[in-house]
């Protein structure tokens, strides 16, 4: 699943590539993205801007509309020049993006649809720029206030709402949780104050750090990712916890735990010794 780095670096590349430009093509599978462009074309509108909420991708078109896609599990956008070979096959595609210099080519996006400034205001499902740890326009407070009022729920599933902190994908959940050392099955309402608020100062860290490193102007939207919330040089010790089941802590050596969370059955990472169960509660039975 693309997490909020992801969808950021992405938005970022996809910017490059065809913000200010006029679009001189547009395709898509979607009818109802069709019969729009039939009816309102696409071609001859500049591209704004694009930017990234939680798992959205919004493309801001000089008329006033904006596209907005969601990447859900599978869905990707590409960037490529005329002509040159795609990476994913073509059944895959979803919409395509024409200016003179590239393509935009979105595969598997499940999810596509036509805003005006106001729907986009309006739909609950798309982040608003404030719920977002990679925005300029972020508010840890309200953030900490949205974690706090789901107080019977445990940390690690809240975290994954995008509507509470929009960014946090499943590898960020286990490496915050170990990083101010509380378990992610915790309840929040057995979290102190001064944790919820490192919880949201590491979540907003921890992803920003991931887009930071990536500076140049290279369009890039397919290379493999390496996501990294240690300081360790050695891409095989770069994370605290996600995906070591059984293997040392990197702090105290107890062997990593996993175990499925949530509703929707998210693998969970952490060690039983660095983060403790407020209360003693043992949740390993
Ligand atoms: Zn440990």
């Amino acid at each position: 699943m693309p997490e909020g780095d992801t969808i950021f670096r992405t938005a970022r590349s996809l910017s490059r590539a065809l913000a200010g430009k006029p679009i001189t093509g547009f395709h898509s599978v979607f009818p109802t993205l069709t019969r729009f462009h039939d009816e309102t074309p696409l071609t001859g509108q500049l591209v704004d801007s694009v930017d990234a909420r939680g798992k959205w991708m919004l493309i801001h078109f000089s008329g006033g509309l904006t596209l907005a896609t969601h990447m859900l599990m599978n869905g990707s956008w590409h960037i490529y020049r005329p002509g040159e070979r795609w990476q994913k096959p073509r059944f895959y595609m979803r919409i395509v993006l024409e200016n003179a210099n590239y393509l935009a080519v979105g595969f598997k996006v499940p999810v596509a649809e036509m805003h005006t400034a106001q729907s986009l205001a309006r739909d609950r499902r798309i982040p608003q720029p404030d719920t977002d740890v990679l925005s300029a326009q972020f508010d840890a407070e309200e953030a900490v206030g949205r974690v706090v009022a789901r107080a019977g729920e445990a940390i690690g599933d809240v975290l994954l709402d995008q509507k509470v902190v929009a960014g946090v994908g499943n590898v960020f959940k286990s490496e915050i949780c170990f990083v101010t050392g509380v378990h992610p099955f915790a309840p929040v309402a057995s979290l102190a104050p001064a944790q919820i608020h490192a919880i949201v100062a590491a979540a907003q860290k921890l992803v920003a750090a991931n887009v930071l490193e990536d500076s140049g102007n290279l369009i890039v939207t397919y290379r493999g990712l390496q996501r990294r919330t240690t300081h360790a040089s050695d891409p095989r010790e770069s994370l605290w916890v996600y995906g070591r089941h059984g293997e040392p802590c990197r702090r105290c050596g107890e062997p990593v735990r996993r175990r499925l969370q949530g509703a929707d059955a998210r693998v969970t990472f952490w060690c039983p010794r660095c983060q403790l169960m407020p209360g003693d509660v043992d949740v390993d039975g």
